[in-house]
């Protein structure tokens, strides 16, 4: 059996962490099984898609590096052997299982409108009744049908769902689920507006485009009741299913919003790489029996299996993802990690300001990081004129005899070679000892003159990266300022 899995996404919001999540298993199961990941737009409910959600979902696979075998190219075209993957694209074919069902008896025309409806819900609630369709059109007799019918009433079709026995969904991660037939309602799967609803169109496609494994989100198990009722009646063998634990926020309740972001492009702005997402989200509700933190993408699609995933919540840990960040940052080769920074450094206004190579004050502070956004307040003296917070001037600056160490050490550095970090230790040092200064007295007024700050990097090797142009003109500048 060649493994086909999809994700399929509506296109109604951002791409969330756990749409992520669920495009990542599916992606690593299929990699791990020399399969085909296929990406498929549900864009049925046609008043909440947009365009500017496919770009936004299709943005954020990419920027996690994950790839499709078939699916999208854009917001407007696709490619694949089993396309349109735009399921407004292939109303046709849905059309055409519609009839096949109704012709078979397994789907009928439910005439009841929405003030209806609405109204047997709300009934349903007074009476403490679970709020589903009980059926009313599916006992019309034909002369009610017929009167409906002559007076041009709308209608929609509703799938006729079994009304004894249960159906069993054999879940891969949480096991034989067993549900009643008679607690299932006739889901609509063609509406009085004209066109098919999510239920309907998902079995067609995941059968006609020869999924095997359906991953996705547990929110969809109690639609799979009916899901595969639907793939019996059309006389389709299903496929199997996982269903992924729900994701929790740190206080226990669901991830929403409140707990801070959740959309994935959210995470990029944060300054997150697209490597420490793909490895949190791994654990986010799978593990190793070894426990094992950290993956390459290799090591991911060699270990992910179904038989890891759990099926209590997931709790997601933004310390965790930050350490974890944290770690990739310090793996990642310097020139990458400028690259990657490049629209942090840009957005802070630091990009073509004259200055230091950013290879070289981005190294200089990678212990320090754990974000890519945190780059830039932390470089941004080597390139934009020095600012002086209080600390720095009222304690270290304005001290007496502070004046004359920056004048003295302007000139002692003017002409000073080579600049290099152990150099220049070594020289301010002496200058220490000439001037019978302690250390402190030297080296604090010299890092807020050229700083503007108390803390910093390591002082001179950030000294040697300054250059000495720079170094003694702020000497001269911070003196000047002292009056
Ligand atoms: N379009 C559905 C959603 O976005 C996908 C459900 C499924 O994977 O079957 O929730």
């Amino acid at each position: 059996m060649k493994v086909r899995t999809r994700f399929a996404p509506s296109p109604t919001g951002f791409l969330h962490i756990g749409g992520a999540r669920t495009t990542l298993y599916s992606w690593l199961f299929a990699r791990r099984h020399d399969g085909q990941f296929v990406l498929r737009i549900e864009d049925t409910d046609e008043v909440r898609s947009t365009d500017r959600s496919v770009t936004a979902i299709l943005d954020s696979i990419k920027w996690l590096g994950l790839d499709w075998d078939e699916g999208p190219i854009d917001e407007k075209s696709d490619k694949g052997p089993y396309a349109p993957y735009y399921q407004m694209k292939r109303v046709d074919i849905y059309r055409k299982h519609l009839q096949q069902l109704v012709a078979a008896g397994k789907a009928y025309k439910c005439y009841c409108t929405k003030e209806e409806l609405d109204e047997m819900r709300f009934l349903a609630q007074l009476e403490k009744r679970p709020p589903r369709y009980e059926g009313r059109c599916r006992r019309l007799t034909d002369s009610q049908r017929a009167a409906f019918e002559a007076a041009g009433k709308k209608f929609s079709y509703r799938f006729m769902m079994p009304t004894e026995g249960a159906t069993i969904v054999d879940d891969r991660i949480r096991g034989k689920v067993s549900f009643e037939n008679s607690l299932q309602q006739d889901l609509v799967i063609w509406k009085t507006t004209d066109g098919p609803t999510y239920n309907f169109c998902c079995v067609i496609d995941d059968h006609l485009m020869e999924i095997t494994h359906v991953i996705r989100g547990d929110e969809h198990l109690s639609n799979t009741p009916s899901q595969i009722q639907m793939y019996e009646a059309l006389g389709w063998t299903p496929p199997i299913f996982a269903h992924l634990s729900m994701i929790l926020g740190p206080d226990g309740s669901k991830l929403s919003k409140r707990h801070g972001a959740t959309s994935v492009l959210e995470f990029r702005d944060q300054g997150y790489l697209p490597r420490t997402m793909r490895n949190y989200l791994a654990l986010l509700g799978w593990s190793t029996p070894e426990s094992q933190q950290l993956f390459t993408d290799e090591d991911l699609i060699a270990k992910f299996d179904l038989a890891g995933c759990q099926k209590s919540p997931a709790t997601f840990d933004t310390v965790k993802l930050q350490w974890m960040n944290g770690e990739y940052i310090r793996q990642t080769p310097v020139d990458e990690l400028v690259t990657l920074a490049e629209p942090f450094l840009e957005k802070a206004g630091l990009k073509g300001l004259p200055g230091p190579d950013f290879k070289k004050t981005v190294a200089l502070e990678r212990e320090k990081f754990k974000l890519l956004s945190e780059i830039p307040s932390l470089v941004e003296f080597f390139y934009k004129p020095v600012v002086f917070t209080p600390k720095a001037m009222n304690k270290v600056l304005e001290v007496p005899g502070a004046k004359q160490v920056l004048l003295d050490l302007a000139e002692a550095l003017k002409d000073f070679a080579p600049f290099e970090d152990k150099a220049l230790e070594a020289r301010i040092r002496k200058f220490c000892e000439e001037k019978v200064l302690k250390v402190g007295q030297v080296f604090h007024p010299l890092r807020a003159a050229v700083t503007g700050r108390t803390e910093g990097p390591t002082l001179f090797l950030m000294l040697e990266i300054m250059g000495r142009d720079m170094v003694v003109s702020r000497l001269k500048d911070a003196a000047a300022k002292l009056g």
